[in-house]
């Protein structure tokens, strides 16, 4: 999808405007600092153009003192994906400095700009839009974010490249873009909030933490390769308990809790200790509540590299039932095997929200061999996140243990569902 990146110095009216383009009015804005934003990124379509929006503004604080270097170097993830970019001042004042700064550093960007002068409801709109061509972008345009006023024009030109689709089912789209929530689970010390922080930390990312619902936890948004990432309770992957014994209690109540906001679950793992009792049932709870798996081996940096083979069959003897998870080897610490980490992220959420069409099952089920006395007679894929099944079938009853876990493995061998957990249901024929 194409990508409009908005910026601006801090109180321009950024959010206002993201939040016109999506039309909704339930973000909070205003003058107030230290405001928290609920988005920083949505999918919005302009006739029929479909793109991408990211706000700039709920990545550098409203308050935060302004300094353009920095602001580049956090906004940059969102600037090197931008296909579009709006560039928004305020009409009511005179050009800052800060104004100015941001222009250059945009201008080097060789990318399409447009320069957005908004509240023009209140500014004197012919002779200040004249006064900001200073500025050296040749497209140049007056709108009210507030008001609403002049975007269609705005979205006209800066969508007029973008592909147009053919319209879809909006909550289909909405899904195909929705951002990857992932929860980081496992036992204290294993290095959930090391892998956190190399997963977020330094430039590779835009980092928002964004107040939840309860007080005290706190998602953290990243964006990589223009994916947006929820990482789920961040406050509680740093909290420390203050026993062992506690804190390994803690660690099991809540992945239990954090996995039902998730999509995919990180389950982290010790090297030197190996796979233990608890981590299995950490395990066993992405599996139950249907989310999509990565086993993460941590600590990697530890043992000696021809270990892998071992200690991967190791894990496999332990958590048989969570064969279709992949096992990424790691090191939180030295940050490696990180990018590997979020490869496997986003084919597995690719698999947990994978359609297979009815003609494909059905010619799937034609090849399928059961127990001599079921039959499949058809097959259908009604939802997904996780894929489910639905075998119509002679019977309601369900599949014997190892009847169903065969037509599973059948399933993920023609369709490939790595790292997400398949549901079977099974219906009478009528
Ligand atoms: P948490 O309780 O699961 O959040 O674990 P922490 O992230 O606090 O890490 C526990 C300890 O393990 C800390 O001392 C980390 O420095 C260390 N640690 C985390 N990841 C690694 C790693 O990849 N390699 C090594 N050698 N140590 C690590």
């Amino acid at each position: 999808l194409p990508t409009v990146v908005i910026v601006g110095r801090p109180n321009v009216g950024k959010s206002t405007l993201f939040n016109a383009i999506l039309g909704q009015r339930k973000s909070i804005t205003g003058d107030e600092p230290g405001i928290t934003r609920d988005r920083i990124i949505g999918d919005a379509v302009h006739f029929n153009r479909p793109f991408q929006l990211i706000d700039t503004g709920g990545i550098v604080p409203e308050d935060a003192e302004w300094i353009p270097a920095q602001i580049l170097k956090q906004a940059r993830v969102a600037l090197d994906v931008a296909d579009q970019i709006i560039f928004l001042i305020d009409g009511r004042t005179e050009i800052t400095s800060a104004d100015r700064d941001l222009a250059q550093i945009l201008r080097r960007l060789g990318k399409p700009v447009t320069l957005a002068v908004n509240k023009i409801d209140v500014a004197k709109r012919e002779s200040l839009t004249t006064a900001f061509f200073e500025l050296g972008f040749k497209d140049v345009m007056s709108v009210s974010a507030e008001h609403r006023l002049g975007l269609e024009e705005l979205l006209d030109h800066v969508t007029r490249d973008f592909t147009e689709v053919e319209p879809v089912d909006p909550e289909e789209q909405a899904g195909k873009l929705r951002p990857i929530r992932v929860s980081i689970i496992g036992r204290p010390n294993v290095g959930k909030s090391t892998l956190l922080n190399a997963m977020v930390g330094g430039e590779r990312a835009i980092v928002s933490p964004i107040a939840g619902t309860t007080r005290d936890s706190v998602d953290e948004h990243t964006i990589i390769e223009g994916r947006e990432y929820v990482f789920v309770d961040t406050a509680g992957i740093r909290r420390k308990g203050k026993t062992h014994l506690m804190a390994e209690k803690l660690s099991v109540v809540m992945a239990r809790r954090n996995i039902r906001m998730a999509h995919i679950a990180l389950l982290v793992i010790d090297a030197t200790e190996g796979p233990v009792g608890s981590d299995a049932t950490i395990g066993g709870y992405a599996h139950e509540e249907g989310r999509a798996l990565v086993i993460c081996v941590n600590k990697w940096d530890l043992l000696p590299e021809n270990k892998r083979k071992e200690f991967e069959q190791n894990i496999r003897d332990e958590f048989k039932f969570l064969d279709y998870a992949p096992i990424v080897f790691l090191s939180a610490k030295e940050k490696k095997g990180i990018n590997s980490l979020f490869r496997h992220i986003a084919t597995v959420y690719e698999n947990f929200d994978k359609r297979v069409s009815t003609g494909e099952l059905n010619r799937f089920v034609d090849m399928l061999k059961l127990e001599r006395d079921r039959r499949i007679f058809f097959m259908t894929q009604p939802s997904v996140r996780p894929p489910t099944f639905v075998l119509f079938m002679d019977r309601g009853e369900p599949l014997h243990f190892s009847t169903e876990r065969q037509v599973i493995n059948r399933i993920r061998k023609k369709f490939g569902f790595d790292g997400t957990p398949i549901v079977l249901k099974i219906k009478a024929r009528r």
